[in-house]
């Protein structure tokens, strides 16, 4: 099938590579030429695993091609994605401009009927208004415009897989053209095994935020427990093991740290609430959720802050900027809000990311970058584990013990193994775990 993708970001190339993995002709469109260009050319415009080489691979093959302009994009299309973002407005509403230009701009350019897929994260109602957007664009198509909403649960770092392997996908949809058109796109994954759940098109926009706004509960859950485990002198990981052992919870999600971040989590739950609200109903829950992800961050900070007393002219080395391993993204990263919390109360703050470095120093200009987690450990008075990176279980502690002023460290995401820190001198605090003193010599 042909299909058309506006927006090319962290869901929209995605989106590209495993239609065109699985042998759909696609067509790739963004605002940003630039992107276009360099996506022609198979460069990833962000770090994602295994991305990279499908795109190129796509590209080479003739199946996918991108292009700035739209109707280029859309001419003959019998889907089009919409993947643009969805950003928060300072009230928390979802601020869904992009979706409508975007909208109005395939509805000006369609030559002939044409399925919609909603993938950005809306609130509920979107699809009609995108609908009727794009009749009032294009009267003379307006029967032949189905819109569908086809939420993305894709998780960044395992993208590829989550995509070209679903869980489970899911479109909502007002048409029997509708769902006919997206089981027949859909049909290559299918055929693998994914189950494809077809709903009305109100309550699959409502799920995608529902099961956004749950995980973001279970975080909140884990984090509010390690609290009260700080108090009981309790181990959170040892109540969270006990609970996960239930079916019925599950320990995925389950996990105390900094908390969630990322460009969905934080807005969708925000705009969820919102959007509830507008309907009449106030989900007081999720303001809960909302209010103990911030202070997961601040339980973090004032643990450093206990270890070093007064944080001016003393050194923080801060491992893992990304908002969660695998991937370079930093929007909402709790990692990024620990850092200006500390430098904020006078302290030096010197990170190291895997992927992220470069999109920090705009994001937190007085963040030092270092090239290595031992350079930045060079003169810290505590280190800080802001993102659990798989490749920072194999750092050496014994080489860290010798190169910082201090051999403090404040595991933010309870990822470390304390045996190994505190065997090499250093005195392990954890959220809602017991503080470890390091072992005695010998
Ligand atoms: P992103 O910022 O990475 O990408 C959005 C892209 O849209 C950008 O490349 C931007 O240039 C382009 N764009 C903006 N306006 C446009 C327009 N009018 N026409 C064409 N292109 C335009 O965002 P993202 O992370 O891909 O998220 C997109 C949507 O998907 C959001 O609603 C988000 O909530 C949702 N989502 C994201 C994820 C995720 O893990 N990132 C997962 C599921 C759902």
């Amino acid at each position: 099938m042909r299909v058309a993708v506006i927006g090319t970001g962290h869901v929209g190339l995605i989106t590209c590579v495993s239609m065109a993995e699985v042998g759909h002709d696609v067509a790739g469109m963004d605002a940003d030429p630039d992107k276009m260009a360099s996506l022609a050319a198979g460069v990833m415009p962000f770090y994602e695993p295994g991305v990279g080489e499908l795109l190129r691979s796509n590209v080479a093959a003739g199946r996918l091609r991108f292009t700035p302009d739209t109707a280029d994009a859309v001419a003959g299309a019998d889907v089009v994605f919409i993947c643009v973002g969805t950003p928060p407005r300072a009230s928390g509403e979802a601020n869904l401009l992009a979706v409508e230009h975007a909208a109005r701009a395939v509805a000006v350019v369609a030559t002939g009927p044409l399925v919609v897929a909603q993938k950005s994260t809306v609130p509920a109602g979107s699809a009609h208004r995108l609908r009727r957007t794009m009749a009032l664009a294009r009267p003379d198509l307006a029967d032949g415009f189905h819109v569908v909403s086809n939420p993305e649960f894709l998780r960044e770092g395992h993208a590829l897989e989550d995509a070209l392997r679903p869980e489970r996908l899911l479109v909502g949809a007002e048409s029997v053209r509708g769902h006919e058109v997206m089981r027949q796109l859909y049909l290559p994954f299918t055929a693998a095994g994914a189950p494809l759940i077809e709903t009305d098109i109100h309550s699959a926009e409502l799920a995608k935020h529902a099961s956004n706004a749950f995980l973001s509960m279970k975080i909140s859950f884990a984090n509010a427990l390690a609290r009260i485990a700080e108090l009981a002198d309790a181990d959170v990981e040892a109540i969270v093991d006990v609970m996960g052992a239930d079916a019925r919870i599950g320990r995925e999600f389950l996990g105390a740290g900094l908390g969630y971040g990322g460009y969905c989590f934080p807005k969708d739950l925000v705009a969820f609430q919102h959007l509830a609200a507008t309907l009449g109903y106030d989900f007081g829950l999720l303001r809960e959720v909302a209010k103990i992800n911030d202070e997961a961050v601040e339980a973090a900070v004032a643990k450093v802050r206990e270890a070093l007393w007064n944080l001016e002219a003393k050194r923080v080395a801060l491992l893992g900027l990304s908002f969660k391993p695998e991937t370079d993204d930093i929007r909402f990263s709790p990692s990024l809000v620990v850092a200006r919390r500390l430098i904020e109360s006078g302290a030096e703050v010197i990170g190291f990311d895997p992927q992220a470095g470069e999109s920090v120093r705009a994001e937190v200009p007085d963040l030092e970058l270092a090239a290595d987690p031992y350079e930045a450990a060079r003169g810290a008075h505590c280190l800080v584990l802001g993102t659990g990176w798989e490749e920072f279980r194999s750092l050496d502690w014994d080489k860290l013990a010798e190169l910082v002023a201090f051999p403090i460290v404040v595991d933010g995401r309870n990822f470390l193994d304390p045996a190994e820190v505190t065997a090499a001198g250093f005195t392990y605090h954890a959220m809602g775990r017991p503080t470890v003193a390091p072992a005695p010599p010998g």
